[in-house]
Formats: C-alpha cells, sequence, structure tokens
C-alpha cells in the first residue's frame, strides 16, 4: 500500500489556527447555518480533476458547501483545509472515514474517485448514514450498483448520481418541447460521445481501477442521452467493437464502440463510444414535426444547438453549481428532479452497458429489461 494511502487526520485545532488564522472556518459556520438556512454540508472523497471541479462550482452554490474531505494525499489536504476552511475533525483518509458517522456536521459524500472505487465507497458512507452523491458511471455493472441502490435503501440515506446534464438548461428546453410534443412523434435520435485519451498509465486505461474503456467513461453519455431526449427506456441493444491499439487499449478497456438501441414506440438510437477521436460531443434528435440538434451536448459547456424553431440559448451557468444546488433541494427538502438522478437512473445506464457488452461479445440483438 503506498504512503498516501496510509495517511491519517492526527493535525490539530490549534495547528490549523497557527497555519490560517485569518481564515474563516466555513465548515462550523455551516454547521450553525445548515438548519436556518437549508445548506448541505458536503464532504468530497477523491480530490483529484473531477473532485476540484465539483469544490469550484459549489463556491457559487447557494445551497452546498464543501465542509470535508477523505483523501489519500495529505499535501492536498492540506491545500483544500486552507482554501475552503475545512476543521481537521472533517479530514478524513480512505482507511479511516467509516468514522464521518460520529460528525454531525456533514451531510453528505460526494465520490469522485475511480469508479471501480464507487460501489464500495458508496456503501460505506451509506451505512455511515450519510447520503452519498456518487459520479457516473455510478459502479462498473448492474450488479454493484444494485448493491448500491439497497445500501441506501436500507440506509434510509439518499443515493444521487452526478448526472449534471440532468439540470441544463438547454438540455431540458430540449426535453419540455420533447413532452410537449413539439417534434411530433419521435423516431430518431444519434449520440457521438468520444475523445483522444493521453496518457496509457492513467486510471482509466486500467481495468481494475475504470470497470471498462470510453463506453463506462463517456459512451454512457450517449446511453443516458438517448433516454432523457427520446423519453423511453429501450428494449434491445445491438453493438461493434473496434480496437485498433490493442497494446493501450487492452482486455477489458474498450476503445470504440458503436452501438444501436431499439425503444418500445419503434425509435432507434445510433450511438458512438470512443476514446481515439475527438471532436465527438453531439446528440441529434428527429422527429414528424421537428429536430434538435446539440454540439456540444455533454461538455462542460456552453451547451449549444439548435433546433427547428430556432438556436438553443439558454444561459449558461456551471453545471456543477447548477447540480449541487439542486441536489442540496433534493436531499434536503425532497424535491423531484426534472429529469431523474437518484441510484435507479444509474442502475439503468449500468444495465444497458452490460447489455452493449454482452451485445459486442455474442455479436447478436441483446434484449434489455430496465
Ligand atoms: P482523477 O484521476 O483526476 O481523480 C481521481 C481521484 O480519486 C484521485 O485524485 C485520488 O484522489 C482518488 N483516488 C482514490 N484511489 C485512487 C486510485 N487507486 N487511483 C487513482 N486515484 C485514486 O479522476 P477524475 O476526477 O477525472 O474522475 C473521477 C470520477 O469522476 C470518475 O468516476 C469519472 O468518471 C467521474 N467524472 C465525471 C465527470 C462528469 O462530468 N460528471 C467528469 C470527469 C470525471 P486523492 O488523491 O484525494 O485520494
Amino acid at each position: 500500500m503506498s504512503s498516501r494511502r496510509i495517511f491519517l487526520h492526527q493535525a490539530s485545532l490549534s495547528a490549523l489556527a497557527m497555519t490560517i488564522p485569518s481564515l474563516p472556518n466555513f465548515a462550523e459556520a455551516m454547521s450553525s447555518r445548515n438548519d436556518q438556512e437549508g445548506v448541505l454540508r458536503v464532504a468530497i472523497m477523491g480530490l483529484g480533476s473531477y473532485g476540484t471541479r465539483v469544490a469550484q462550482a459549489m463556491e457559487s452554490s447557494k445551497r452546498a458547501k464543501v465542509v470535508g474531505v477523505i483523501s489519500g494525499t495529505p499535501s492536498k489536504v492540506e491545500n483544500w483545509k486552507k482554501k475552503y476552511g475545512i476543521p481537521d475533525k472533517n479530514c478524513y483518509n480512505y482507511e479511516n472515514f467509516d468514522a464521518i458517522k460520529d460528525n454531525p456536521d456533514i451531510d453528505a459524500v460526494y465520490v469522485i474517485t475511480p469508479n471501480a472505487l464507487h460501489k464500495e465507497q458508496s456503501i460505506r458512507v451509506a451505512k455511515a448514514g450519510k447520503h452519498v452523491i456518487c459520479e457516473k458511471p455510478m459502479a462498473i455493472n448492474a450488479a454493484e450498483a444494485k448493491e448500491m441502490v439497497t445500501a441506501c435503501e436500507e440506509a434510509g440515506v439518499k443515493l444521487l448520481i452526478g448526472y449534471r446534464l440532468h439540470f441544463e438548461a438547454n438540455t431540458l428546453k430540449v426535453v419540455n418541447m420533447r413532452k410537449a410534443g413539439d417534434f411530433g412523434d419521435i423516431k430518431f435520435f444519434q449520440g457521438l460521445s468520444g475523445f483522444m485519451i493521453g496518457d496509457p498509465t492513467q486510471w482509466r486505461l486500467d481495468p481494475a481501477l475504470s470497470g471498462g474503456g470510453a463506453m463506462m467513461d463517456i459512451g454512457i453519455y450517449s446511453i443516458n442521452g438517448a433516454r432523457y431526449m427520446v423519453g423511453e427506456e429501450p428494449i434491445w441493444v445491438t453493438a461493434q467493437e473496434v480496437k485498433t491499439d490493442p497494446v493501450k487499449f487492452k482486455e477489458g478497456i474498450d476503445e470504440t464502440i458503436t452501438f444501436q438501441l431499439g425503444f418500445p414506440s419503434g425509435v432507434v438510437a445510433s450511438c458512438l463510444s470512443t476514446y481515439s477521436q475527438n471532436n465527438l460531443d453531439k446528440f441529434f434528435l428527429n422527429g414528424t414535426k421537428g429536430f434538435a440538434e446539440m454540439q456540444p451536448s455533454t461538455g462542460y459547456g456552453p451547451i449549444k444547438g439548435r433546433t427547428h424553431q430556432g438556436a438553443l440559448d439558454e444561459p449558461h451557468i456551471m453545471h456543477q453549481t447548477v447540480q449541487m444546488d439542486q441536489m442540496a433541494g433534493i436531499i434536503l427538502d425532497g424535491a423531484e428532479p426534472p429529469i431523474p438522478v437518484d441510484g435507479r437512473e444509474g442502475l439503468k445506464d449500468m444495465v444497458i452497458i452490460d447489455a452493449i457488452f454482452e451485445a459486442v461479445k455474442t455479436g447478436g440483438k441483446v434484449a434489455i429489461s430496465v
């Protein structure tokens, strides 16, 4: 086990006071503000690239604040403590974070670690009695996702998946137009999701940590998008894999997969998931009365596009800020999101990913029941 993994949080509050005497203690302020102002107090697990973005976005959130961290890297913890005024008592590592159950100043943990760690970490958070927000993909297969859903239900905590586009204004405009019948009968969806992945040593290319390649990481956007754009759940899938670099994209890491989803009404979705092409972030929805196209459709934004009625020009707000404001409402007030973001929603995507991998293996049409 590396030294980063055996870090123990020990520094005292007096040491914190000496290093950052003038910084307001956000976490403690939040513990008294929560009841009065409905602020969700969040600990981030995994202080990597996306965890950093989420924390930055929460600086502008009115309803969610970073008050704690769970990390294997002591130097990052020190930086985050200073940046967000986090007290030592709200800092944990991967060995000791079960003790978060005794910490009344943390409401939820946002799991932002490599995919294959999500299940075990989320279940431990649930057993500690804290709400779980978990990044996509919520797990590495449907069986794991089901275990997470069950564990959170048994613990009586919420399980939310980081589907930030479910709160994005242009996406919601298209979904609302579809619900209002503006596109007529939906006939076809196309989803293109991909980028050229770099460093061959990163966890995303290690099956033990990623659980798969482009499909888990980026293809999932086309799967999830097909479902919210079409407004139905798929009943079958066919899929084809292409691998041009079997060294970089080893066994268990898909490089490029094309797949087709069939929906009960007869709508067909045609999608591409890849780690070896850039400029692929596009949705196209076609109906008997009109169309919507979005490009970029799932990146950090601004999301751009048009429909047969004109430009999609809803104002851009940092996705993760909106997401965390809305998730605070879901957790603290029982609010209903415009498109579900709960564990059962994440499970549906995992069922479809399992079916896509099976279709690649068998070459046949695989039935899906989500
Ligand atoms: P990073 O590699 O940048 O960060 C992952 C962090 O997880 C690390 O920095 C580390 O933090 C922690 N970690 C714990 N165990 C390990 C381990 N064995 N190996 C590597 N890191 C470990 O990844 P990302 O932040 O890009 O991705 C994390 C998750 O977020 C993934 O599930 C990904 O799919 C998702 N994601 C979602 C996005 C979205 O738009 N919704 C966008 C990007 C990612 P520490 O040092 O603090 O322990």
